[in-house]
């Protein structure tokens, strides 16, 4: 049985985010997924804003981890190579109900630490954004408001920490963790086992489940489903900033932003669910459209290309859970991360391994730790010159294979190789972006399907969309 210092159960931005920060010392460890994929679960639907800190109550971990996340963003983001946007954030009030209410939201974030909050009123708003309602009476202005790939992210950093010497093991859902002399035993469904001095539980939805594998029955975790409508990058340019709307007693409301990858996004509904239930309906989409429309009138829903959900990941403390468990030694969880736990997780993670790994394991630093992984190279925005040296090096990058993002061959052969390792066409698009514009892979999907097959010397009837059981082939008709 493979032996660790620490396994992190969940490959999602916070266990992502902890493992690589467990890198930088001299431990052993490994990342446990129940998915063929990291960045499955709630790290791969969401809004991908960096809130500025405004939202959160004064004092609280959520309000504590955001705004520390939020000041180390972007050196992050640059360091793993992946797309920042220091676009700033506007919540937008409509009744003088609603200017109150912002003016309460600055003062809140004020006390949280977030800087240069200012309140601008409806000719200042329509400034910074022309496409506003005219209804609109004035918003919030948070400069450090940003937008980050968050699947990228979380990709990134687990790609490095596996540079740096982390073990992924993907399908290895968690179904035992038995307690040892030395520390635990963890099994998978499917019968594979490690052993580990500590585990940091980071399983999202299912975190309050694994606590109550390993013997802790205090975490309970909900669900809350939203849905977006994503348009297509002619689109990207509608708004600059990221609008939200007014907090009211019905909750925060849907937003209107561009992605980092240049995209409009609408969304998210919050729904309470009783399942992880990813699937979007006509009611939620609808309901994102009328909200949209009440933001920007002139929103342009005919370039819309697809839809999604996210499942956000609750717990009944209202606040992050971070913390040793109080009754399994040895246990750290990070549970019931919700919003804004993708803005918090750099931050999360130097607070659970400085303080709450430090405190069981002794942490030598590890001298030969390299943070800075390598930007992909996005072939399209290269100069003339570069794409040729780029060719001449290597031709694969002279074969556009996804038109509408006009990602190469060369692109799609390195996600395979690297860490971590792209196995299906689904990953190929997390990692590259082939399939992910106007067609939405109806073009490439086949092509995409052939490199995985040759890259993984595998026959072409085993490549699979996502995980187990998606083949997109059953065999040859002729
Ligand atoms: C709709 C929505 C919008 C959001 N918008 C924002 C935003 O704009 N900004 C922001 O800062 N935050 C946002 N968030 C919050 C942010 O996405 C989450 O806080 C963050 O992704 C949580 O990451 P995680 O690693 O804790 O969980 P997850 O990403 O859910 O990862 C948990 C992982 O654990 C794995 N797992 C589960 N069970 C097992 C098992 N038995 N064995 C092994 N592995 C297992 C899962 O497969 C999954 O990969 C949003 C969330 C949602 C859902």
């Amino acid at each position: 049985m493979r032996e660790y210092d620490v396994a992190v159960i969940g490959g999602g931005i916070i266990g992502g985010s902890i493992l690589r920060e467990l890198t930088k010392y001299k431990l052993s460890v490994c990342l446990l997924e129940k998915e063929a994929d990291v960045a499955m679960g709630q790290s791969r639907a969401n809004s991908g804003i960096v809130h500025a800190g405004f939202d959160a109550a004064e004092g609280s971990l959520k309000a504590k981890f955001n705004v520390a996340g939020n000041r180390m963003m972007k050196g992050y983001a640059e360091e793993l190579g992946v797309k920042y946007k220091n676009n700033g954030s506007l919540v937008v009030a409509f009744s003088e109900e609603e200017m109150q209410a912002i003016t309460a939201l600055k003062a809140r974030g004020e006390k949280n630490g977030v800087p240069r909050l200012e309140i601008l009123n409806a000719e200042e708003l329509r400034e910074k954004e022309p496409n506003i309602s005219q209804e609109a009476l004035g918003a919030l202005y948070a400069p450090t408001g940003g937008i980050v790939c968050p699947y990228g992210l979380t990709i990134a950093a687990i790609g490095n920490a596996m540079d740096n010497g982390a073990e992924l093991f993907t399908e290895f859902e968690v179904s035992q963790i038995e307690k040892t002399k030395k520390g635990f035993t963890v099994s998978a469904v499917d019968g594979r086992e490690i052993s580990c001095k500590l585990i940091v539980n980071c399983a999202g939805y299912a975190s309050g489940k694994i606590g109550a594998i390993a013997g802790d029955s205090s975490i309970r975790v909900g669900g809350r489903r939203g849905e977006y409508i994503l348009l297509d990058r002619e689109s990207g340019n509608f708004v600059s900033h990221t609008l939200f709307f007014a907090p009211t007693k019905l909750g925060k409301g849907i937003l209107v932003s561009p992605t980092v990858d240049g995209n409009l996004l609408l969304g998210p509904t919050a729904e309470e669910i009783p399942e992880n239930d990813t699937s979007t309906s006509a009611a939620g989409l609808a309901s994102v459209l009328e909200k949209a429309k009440k933001m920007c009138p002139a929103v342009p829903v005919y370039n819309a290309i697809t839809s999604f959900a996210g499942v956000r990941a609750y717990n009944d403390r209202h606040d992050f859970i971070i913390e040793e468990s109080a009754t399994v030694a040895g246990l750290i969880n990070c549970a019931g991360i919700e919003s804004p736990g993708l803005t918090a997780a750099p931050a999360i993670a130097e607070y659970v391994v400085g303080e709450l790994v430090g405190k069981k394991l002794s942490l030598k630093k590890n001298e030969n730790f390299h943070g800075r992984r390598e930007a992909e190279l996005h072939f399209q925005s290269l100069t003339v010159e570069e794409k040729n040296a780029v060719i001449a090096k290597d031709p694969a990058y002279g074969k556009i294979v996804c038109r509408c993002e006009q990602i190469s061959e060369g692109e799609i052969v390195r996600a395979i190789h690297e860490n971590p390792p792209a196995r299906s066409v689904d990953a190929v698009k997390r990692r590259t972006r082939a399939g992910m514009g106007r067609c939405q892979g109806g073009f490439c999907q086949p092509h995409v399907a052939e490199i995985l097959a040759r890259e993984l010397g595998i026959p072409f009837e085993e490549v699979k969309k996502s995980g187990k059981g998606s083949e997109l082939v059953k065999g040859e008709i002729k």
